[in-house]
């Protein structure tokens, strides 16, 4: 297998305040964006469209032609990147219907080894998938010839379970786009747009001098401009060790060898938590007013709440930049982490879940600390692929509940475990983080 040496990363450029009609032109061509994305979706993510979405040419091809384009008077720049933008989702709708009805074909016991032979043959097969589906003919894949099998009763059992897990897909995600690099240019620290008005141009002021010649997605108020770029992979020679990592809500990551990187995260998020729970509430009684209002009639109270209260700009912008300014901290404990330990293999738990959702406490769902688990793991991975760092995941069962010292089951209480059987008193994270360390090197 090749080595890969690359990977794609995201890097996010911003700009300066847009005048608002910078910003009605940006949020028209989103919503056209939109538009056009569920066009696509809706005419070409049906059965009969299975075997058209490789190339994708084909489709843009027919796309240009169909006159919406002229009719939305949206420049190419952007149509395009729409139709191909849809394109993807669909075909990652295909691969994930593809995944679960495999998954499906290996549970099933009343299947044989020729019935699930034929099966998966088919569902790498688009055209012949795509025909099974049609009900048309096709010639028999060669790798599927002579086997003991019905095919009629297979066919209808796989048009059955796509009838089951097709899903239609729909965007209502107004506030994004991308544009293709013949759609920009830069000039004076700002970027220049292409607009639905020919030869004319739409400035963007950009907050730092950087330019890229990629695909841009434009997202939200001021613009945030997303570029995804290619990191190199780097191989440090001097990283030999395993580290093994309990990933916490109080403490960020706790080390079996004692070492905490993101201590206290919780105390970032807990406020913010608390901040957000707060303005619900206030939020909440105010719209509460704005439909008691609205109910009796008063149509200009309910405007004047509507307008004064309402507005949720000052509230995300605020959200947004809590968010950002956690992630921030994330990541730079993670890389400290890293630089410091200099691992050649890391070993955490896999996140628990149960029927491929992840559970969580109910008490601890809303709070933020929660919500960010997510972004630290994938953090994690992205940062071990850069670094050539080998992650691997462990099942979290045990590492828990028993104490690492002498493995008994340990009193949890708060942060703290205690062991009433050997007298080992230490905290959860770090009993988990010894607990992860003896689970893996157990023979
Ligand atoms: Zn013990």
């Amino acid at each position: 297998m090749p080595l890969e040496h690359t990977l794609t990363k995201t890097l996010w450029q911003y700009s300066e305040p847009l005048p608002d009609e910078t910003m009605e032109f940006l949020k028209g061509i989103a919503a056209d964006y939109c538009k056009v994305k569920n066009y696509v979706f809706k005419k070409y993510s049906g059965i009969k469209s299975l075997d058209k979405l490789t190339p994708v040419y084909s489709i843009l091809n027919e796309m240009r032609v169909c006159g919406l384009r002229e009719q939305l008077n949206l420049p190419a720049v952007y149509y395009e990147l729409a139709v191909m933008d849809a394109v993807g989702t669909i075909k990652s709708l295909w691969s994930n219907l593809k995944l679960k009805i495999g998954g499906y074909i290996t549970a099933n016991e009343n299947l044989s080894a020729d019935d699930r032979h034929y099966l998966r043959t088919v569902l790498k097969l688009n055209n012949v998938y795509a025909a099974v589906l049609n009900r048309r003919d096709y010639e028999m894949p060669k790798n599927a010839e002579g086997l003991a099998i019905d095919v009629k009763r297979l066919n209808s059992l796989l048009c059955r379970l796509t009838r089951r897990y097709l899903k239609r897909p729909e965007s209502d995600c107004m506030n994004y786009f991308r544009i293709s690099p013949n759609g920009y240019s830069y000039k004076d620290g700002a970027m220049r747009i292409v607009c639905r008005t020919p030869r004319k141009r739409i400035s963007i002021p950009l907050k730092d001098g950087r330019q890229f010649d990629r695909q841009i997605q434009i997202r939200k108020g001021y613009a945030a401009l997303a570029v995804p770029v290619e990191a190199k992979i780097k191989k440090h020679s001097g990283y030999t060790g395993t580290v093994y990592i309990h990933i916490g809500r109080a403490d960020m990551l706790t080390l079996s060898n004692g070492h905490i990187y993101g201590q206290a995260l919780n105390e970032m998020t807990d406020p913010e938590t608390e901040r957000l729970d707060r303005k619900n509430r206030e939020r909440h009684k105010v719209y509460a007013a704005y439909i008691q209002n609205a109910e009796n009639g008063d149509m200009q109270k309910a405007r004047e709440i509507e307008e004064n209260n309402l507005g949720k700009c000052k509230y995300d912008r605020q959200k947004e930049r809590e968010r950002e300014r956690t992630k921030t901290f994330i990541n730079s404990e993670i890389n400290k982490m890293i630089a410091i330990e200099k691992p050649a293999r890391i070993v955490i738990t896999a996140p628990v879940t149960k029927n491929k959702t992840r559970i969580y406490a109910k008490r601890t769902n809303r709070e933020l600390t929660r919500s960010f688990n997510g972004y630290i793991r994938e953090r994690l991975e992205y940062k071990c692929r850069v670094n050539s760092i080998e992650l691997e995941e462990i099942n979290a069962k045990g590492t828990g509940a028993e104490c690492s010292a002498c493995g008994a089951e340990g009193k949890r209480q708060g942060r703290e475990f205690i062991c009433e059987s050997c007298g080992f008193h230490t905290t959860i994270a770090y009993n988990c983080a010894r607990n992860i360390k003896q689970k893996y090197l157990e023979p």
